[in-house]
């Protein structure tokens, strides 16, 4: 899989602390978007074994509660997420998961978004309902900048926070928080939501 980056603990993308996985790669262009450089479908060629070992080594220094996929765009490596997660259930099974996509509900639940490998719109059905069945939220919609959100993960207000699990609320949601990781490479992540802009 395409691998952006790989947040080992974090408080600002959901529900307690999790790791986040931001997939590398968006074709959707959402104007004002804050992640360009998660863009190109080119950068860091990684196993899906070597990401669920970067969880498992995060899961001995925190008490982690599970996991986010951002990006990029987590559904346009449908295949490679879907046996991400699967991977991770095995080594943690009460594991939550959450995901922010571009993509609505309704695109995906008919198969109407663009994976890599290109497959046919049956199996991109199938694949959002075997990923769906391990989500217990998702954020879902394109980023529109001309409405900015301040609710629980959203970044505008015609995204959508679903609960897919009957294992969080709305209230479960904490408002809006930025955070800033230094790998130890000495490279920063920034994550979050940096609605004042980004530190310079
Ligand atoms: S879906 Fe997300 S990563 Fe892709 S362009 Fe829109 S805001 Fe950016």
């Amino acid at each position: 899989m395409l691998l952006h980056a790989f947040v080992p603990s974090s408080r600002a993308n959901g529900p307690g602390l999790r790791a986040v996985v931001y997939f590398q790669g968006c074709t959707l262009k959402c104007t004002g978007c804050w992640n360009l450089s998660t863009h190109k479908f080119r950068g860091k060629d990684v196993s899906i074994a070597s990401v669920v070992q970067r969880f498992e080594d995060a899961r001995k220094s925190a008490a982690l509660e599970g996991v986010t996929f951002s990006g990029g765009e987590p559904m346009q490596q449908a295949p490679a997420l879907a046996e991400l997660i699967d991977q991770i259930r095995r080594v943690a099974p009460g594991a939550s998961f959450g995901m922010f996509t571009g993509y609505t509900k309704d695109e995906l639940v008919t198969g109407d978004y663009v994976t890599r490998p290109r497959t046919s719109v049956a199996n991109r059905t199938e694949l959002w309902r075997s990923i769906a069945a391990h989500l217990d939220f998702a954020v879902m919609g394109r980023y529109d900048h001309t409405s900015p959100a301040v609710e629980a993960l959203r970044t505008s207000r015609n995204q959508e926070l679903v609960l897919l699990s009957s294992r969080y609320r709305e209230g479960n949601f904490e408002q809006q928080l930025v955070e800033i990781s230094i790998e130890p490479s000495g490279n920063s992540v920034v994550t979050g939501f940096p609605v004042l802009g980004f530190p310079v």
